[in-house]
């Protein structure tokens, strides 16, 4: 690691002196116009819209949104890097296409707001008494035996998110017991927060916002159909602008499209913080460079990454099978989650990659781009980590502040407030230009 750090450091240096000559030249207000916002809002509308199903693997709702990707990228004249711009792969995942339901006393939860699938739930059809689990099972051995005499296999065992982050404190014997619950429900405090898993297991496991669930609830019915893909087909879409001066290195924009799909056929996650933000961001700074008076001195390539919900999968797939030279990348700028801003922007490896966001904090300083603009070490939290694991320097860029949807219903574009868009587009700019895109000669 520290030979990687070392190597990428001294590669970072001569751009970085670069950005410091280039920066002051280059630094003007964002060109955005209102046009471009009606865009961008445009972008995130259409990849929210129902029909593309949360972009996730029910109804085909990833591939809508990369048959989107390709239609823009094919309109921008970027060239593919793949064919079609399509590079394939595939991952197991666990997916809820049909019903989901659940009735507590025989009034209706509501589907996202109220209840959620947890990510690995088995499909099920369930109708039976409550079982509320007693914490004194994890201190007195007499509650456990009580429990082991209590068959549960026609129950929904109900639970609280502090039990169940207990529940393997307890003894085998008394999880396996557990286990046989006809369902089990989890209590959330606060928001539900949905991600996505690749295994299933045997019976429904809800999440419930716990103050939306009746305290006194005798009966439980749930209907929840739940399939699991195990080699689910996916894609990165991905393509470039040939540099004009240096077209074997590199500046890679990358921002993952896919999101968390659907909860059953009446719910589904838009995912437009999470992140038809950053793939208009992606789309902007494309436009821009394919302009005939922006064409980048490097090569500049754009990856739109499949799978990032469900583990970073399409970015661990491309850095495995990498299109272009992973050496040859100068810098790598991911961006997810770029809908708000009104507390600045994060950058992620901005403490790994010292130089790059340096010259980040001078281009923002001359430009005047965010009021806030801060570091953080490395983070296995986005597209970009595949990468720095192997030493490209590659920053993850998120704004923070604003609404507080994440991973749930209510990420939608209508509430989306776009606040340091044009301010980060302005900055990123700036710094792509420094990294070698600059306009060539
Ligand atoms: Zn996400």
């Amino acid at each position: 690691m520290y030979l990687n750090r070392t190597r990428t450091f001294s590669a970072a240096r001569p751009l970085a002196a670069l950005g410091l000559l280039l920066g002051s030249a280059l630094a003007r207000p964002a060109p955005t116009t209102a046009q471009d916002m009606a865009r961008v809002r445009q972008t995130i509308a259409r990849l929210t819209a129902p029909d593309l199903h949360g972009r996730g693997y029910v109804s085909g709702g990833e591939q809508r949104a990369a048959a989107y990707l390709q239609g823009r990228f094919r309109d921008l004249g970027l060239q593919p890097l793949a064919p079609d711009y399509y590079q394939f792969f595939t991952l197991p995942v666990n997916t809820f296409p049909g019903r989901a339901e659940l009735r507590a006393d025989g009034q209706p939860l509501r589907p996202g707001l109220d209840f959620i699938a947890a990510p690995n739930s088995g499909p099920g059809e369930v109708r039976g008494p409550v079982y509320r689990l007693d914490s004194l099972v994890f201190a007195q051995p007499a509650a456990r035996q009580k429990l082991l005499a209590t068959p549960l296999a026609k129950a929904v065992l109900v639970l609280t998110q502090a039990q169940a982050g207990r529940l393997t404190e307890l003894p085998p014997v008394v999880q396996a017991h557990l286990a046989t619950a006809g369902a089990q429900l989890t209590l959330v405090p606060g928001k539900l927060t949905a991600s996505i898993a690749g295994e299933q297991a045997p019976r429904p496991r809800l999440e419930v916002r716990a103050a939306a669930w009746p305290a006194a609830a005798h009966t439980v019915r749930l209907r929840l159909d739940a399939r699991l893909r195990p080699a689910y087909r996916t894609q990165n879409v991905v393509g470039y602008l040939p540099g004009t001066a240096r077209p074997d290195s590199f500046v890679v924009v990358s921002a993952h499209y896919d999101h968390l799909g659907r909860l059953g056929r009446d719910t589904y996650f838009p995912g437009a913080n999470d992140n038809a933000s950053g793939v208009a961001m992606l789309l902007e700074l494309a436009a821009h460079y394919a302009r005939p008076e922006n064409r980048p001195a490097y090569s500049i390539a754009f990856l739109a990454f499949g799978a990032e919900e469900a583990g970073l999968v399409g970015s661990r797939y491309f850095v495995e099978h990498p299109l272009l030279p992973l050496p040859a990348i100068r810098v790598l700028a991911n961006l997810d989650l770029l809908g708000t801003g009104e507390e600045g922007l994060m950058v992620v490896n901005g403490r790994v990659f010292e130089d790059q966001f340096a010259r980040l904090q001078r281009l923002n300083a001359a430009g005047g781009y965010v009021a806030s603009l801060a570091a953080r070490g490395q983070a296995a939290n986005s597209d970009h980590f595949p990468f720095s694991e192997r030493g490209v320097p590659a920053l993850f860029f998120y704004t923070r502040g604003g609404i507080a949807a994440y991973h749930d219903v209510q990420d939608r574009s209508e509430t989306l407030p776009l606040t340091a868009f044009r301010a980060v587009f302005g900055l990123l700019r700036d710094f792509l230009n420094g990294a070698g895109a600059t306009p060539g000669k």
